[in-house]
């Protein structure tokens, strides 16, 4: 017969519930798109329905535009993109071990942004100078696209762009402005699936304050959304290439029927992909610029 829990045995486990379930916390993206679908989110605005989006290698690759940015020194950008990608890298989940998940980095590559079906990609990390092509250049520091597989949810590209045109980055610790490290850190989470937690001291917070370099720090909020989307015993292989080959320009012709974005892949063998996109913006906050990401 089957054991049915006392009144009294559920109410302690829920008041034990109660008591350890956390005011805030990390948030995944999913496949729920809410331009097609009404997501179910939860009161922070996490949504709850649709896969959750992860790699399904163990190493991504980065690669760096070959242009890098006038406004920063190449050695610099070289420094700070290491030591963003270090942060999300092999993190500790306790005693099961490291996560199932570090950032490698790629040779440089002129691609933009996207993902081309059937065809080599890069996964790449580029500088806005001269002008912002999205809308609200005035206060967005910078834009993440994911492109994934509307099936299972798993990341296919990603591609960060940097607002170096409206916004003077710095990387040092003193005289901060915009500090490109938390701007890296904060967008190469939301690079490996994460949308933003409503703790507010986390990398992956919504806002950020001009002249703050806290986000170059993960928080154990960051770290537990790492431990869940790349459990240690994910046993996933280390494949830093992308599925359809690494491109230093994509300059290799598409298909005739390469619909990108959205599109369904009728008669291709690969998955029908979607983007998802996530842009860090800046409100005016009590005097200071904050940041927000969309
Ligand atoms: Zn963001």
């Amino acid at each position: 017969m089957a054991r049915v829990p006392s009144i009294p045995a559920w109410s302690v486990a829920l008041a034990a519930w109660l008591v350890a379930a956390p005011a805030w916390g990390f948030c995944r993206s999913t496949t729920c798109d809410p331009r097609k679908a009404d997501c179910l989110r939860d009161e922070e605005g996490c949504k709850l329905t649709g896969l959750p989006l992860a790699w399904r290698t163990g190493c991504p690759g980065l690669s760096l535009s070959p242009r890098g940015t006038r406004n920063v020194d190449a050695a610099e950008v070289e420094r700070v993109l290491s030591a963003s990608m270090a942060s999300w890298s092999a993190l500790s989940c306790g005693e099961p071990g490291a996560a199932s998940f570090a950032w490698a980095r790629l040779a440089p590559s002129s691609c933009g942004v996207g993902y081309r079906r059937e065809l080599p990609n890069a996964n790449v990390l580029l500088f806005r100078d001269d002008a912002w092509p999205h809308p609200g250049a005035e206060n967005t520091l910078a834009f993440t696209t994911v492109t994934y597989d509307v099936a299972t949810g798993e990341i296919l590209d990603s591609d960060t762009e940097v607002n170096a045109a409206q916004n003077p980055l710095t990387t040092g610790d003193v005289g901060v402005k915009f500090d490109l490290q938390s701007i890296l850190t904060h967008e190469l989470g939301h690079a490996l699936g994460l949308s933003h937690s409503a703790d507010p001291t986390a990398t992956m917070y919504a806002t950020y304050d001009r002249g703050a370099t806290s986000l170059r720090t993960l928080t154990p909020d960051d770290v537990d959304a790492v431990c869940e989307a790349y459990p240690p015993d994910r046993g996933a292989p280390c494949l830093p290439t992308p599925a359809n080959g690494f491109s230093a320009d994509c300059t290799e012709s598409a298909p005739p029927d390469d619909g990108g974005g959205c599109a369904l892949g009728h008669g291709s063998p690969t998955p029908p992909a979607c983007v998802a996109c996530l842009a860090l913006l800046l409100v005016a906050s009590r005097g200071r610029r904050r940041g927000r990401h969309a």
